[in-house]
């Protein structure tokens, strides 16, 4: 069929690459680095766009939009955000080409058309928006500014992988201001909730929520909250991040408010941010060697209804009842495909549509006419069962749900199972040769342990569990007292 993908045993990521192209999701584009995202695919991340825009005007937010060119200026105000994105930076320095004189046909840029000042194009938005906030508020009583905007960034990553890491990626990213820490870190937790609640009941992903170390933590913030999910080749990815930003970028865009009690005072401030990333976990969590695995919540396709015929006159009779059957299931809310090719076998459609992860397949023949039937396959166990048709409109709806269940309990048993506690560094070693998984150790608290133990394993801190519980150890590398368990991994 020259759909074919390689198993997953066989060489996991070309499995994921050959996936992602083979379900038209999305394909490398002629800038290095950079995707197009294929209509099935960008479906997906408009259902996600949906599912998450919704929970964040349900916790009080708004949609905005900034321009995607910083002048360098601004983006040097806050120090260390400047320095820490300063390697991945894309500038504008010109705003013009003209015909080169020498080479007709070609075009050069016009010197004479340099910016005064040069334009970074932005890899995240805060010092732009730090420097309009500083226009909108005054007082305590604009506050807080509860502002989320749909966009794209570029980030100049050198190694790059479809959906997991690009160059260009869209993205939200959330901006807000309060008049207090406490009111600050509240959100910022909060939006790591919502991240966590999205991963789970959409994505059916099982998320660990935590903290970075200060290593891992986004340039300008005070504290970074993620949350971690496991991929089925036992590395870790970092699914979404939420900051508590202290009053780092009011300060260096000079943002004050009159409190109150008429005292001029710093604004606080927290960014939060998942992007097209979340399409690379969702496809790397659940999918198997047949194809993608979609959780029904983020299908865009729920059912798709497949033909068996010889003749025009069976096609024409499983046709009305194939109408029948879609309009009753579109009328609660599905969406239902009728694959009435007859260009493809049913053999070739079935295997694309478990390709293309679509939840569950009905197929109807003219033997299923006659006894009022139908063969309804499940993608994520590949059981198949014959129905009474008059009970699909009930069945569909329970099976959805038992599927989206199903998917996310696979994941977290997954999850679980490569999880380990592990007491020296000679057993975390070998364990992340021979089978990888988060990997819970004590740990110093300092930069330079960490920083060695990547530097000799590949595997970073994860993140500090927010349900690690107090417990005393001696750190895995050097021995000195630790407080509690981190979660170590190799990761994307
Ligand atoms: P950050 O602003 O670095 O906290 O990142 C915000 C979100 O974007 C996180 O969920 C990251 O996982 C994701 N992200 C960061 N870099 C990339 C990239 N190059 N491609 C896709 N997603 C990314």
């Amino acid at each position: 069929m020259g759909k074919e993908i390689p198993s997953r045993s066989e060489d996991y990521s070309l499995w994921y690459n050959e996936l992602v192209k083979k379900a038209d999701l999305a394909e490398h584009s002629d800038v290095r680095g950079c995707m197009v995202i294929k209509p099935y695919g960008y479906s997906i991340w408009e259902k996600m766009q949906q599912a998450l825009d919704k929970m964040f005007k349900d916790t009080g937010h708004s949609n905005a939009y900034f321009p995607l060119f910083v002048p360098k200026s601004l983006f040097e105000a806050e120090e260390k955000n400047a320095e820490g994105f300063a390697k991945e930076c894309a500038i504008v320095t010109h705003y013009r080409l003209k015909t080169d004189p020498n080479n007709k046909g070609k075009l050069i840029v016009d010197p004479e058309a340099r910016l005064e000042e040069e334009l970074v194009v932005r890899p995240t938005s805060e010092a732009i928006i730090w420097n309009t906030y500083k226009k909108w508020i005054q007082s305590y009583r604009d506050l807080p500014i509860l502002v989320n905007q749909w966009a794209n960034v570029v980030r100049w990553e050198m190694r790059t992988r479809l959906f997991l890491r690009t160059a260009e990626f869209l993205w939200q990213e959330g901006h807000t201001a309060h008049a207090t820490a406490d009111d600050a870190v509240r959100e910022t937790v909060q939006m790591l909730d919502v991240y966590a609640d999205f991963a789970e009941n959409f994505m059916a992903l099982p998320v660990v929520k935590g903290r970075k170390s200060e290593g891992e933590r986004f340039p300008g913030a005070i504290d970074t909250y993620c949350i971690e999910a496991m991929m089925q080749d036992g590395k870790a990815l970092q699914a979404g991040t939420s900051h508590f930003l202290g009053q780092n970028f009011a300060k260096a865009f000079n943002v004050q408010f009159t409190s109150k009690e008429g005292k001029l005072e710093h604004v606080w401030g927290t960014s939060w941010g998942v992007s097209t990333r979340l399409m690379g976990a969702l496809i790397m969590a659940h999918s198997d060697d047949d194809g993608l695995v979609l959780p029904p919540k983020l299908a865009p396709i729920h059912v798709v209804i497949v033909p068996i015929f010889k003749t025009e006159e069976e096609f024409k009779k499983i046709t009305d009842k194939v109408t029948e059957i879609s309009s009753a299931l579109r009328k609660q809310g599905y969406a239902v495909k009728y694959d009435s090719r007859d260009t493809h076998k049913p053999g070739f459609k079935f295997a694309e549509w478990e390709l293309k992860g679509v939840p569950v397949r009905l197929a109807i023949g003219p033997r299923d006419l006659e006894n009022g039937t139908v063969e309804v396959a499940r993608r994520d166990t590949k059981e198949k069962k014959v129905m009474k048709m008059d009970e699909i409109n009930t069945a569909i709806p329970a099976l959805l749900d038992d599927i989206q269940n199903n998917i996310y309990q696979k994941a977290l048993s997954y999850r679980n199972n490569m999880t380990t506690e592990v007491n020296s560094y000679d057993e975390m070693k070998k364990l992340l040769d021979e089978k990888g998984g988060f990997i819970s150790a004590h740990w110093d608290g300092t930069m330079e342990t960490e920083a060695a133990i990547k530097e000799e394993t590949k595997a970073t801190i994860r993140c500090i569990p927010l349900d690690a519980k107090e417990e005393e150890g001696k750190c895995i590398y050097t021995g000195k007292l630790s407080k509690r368990r981190v979660l170590f991994a190799r990761a994307y």
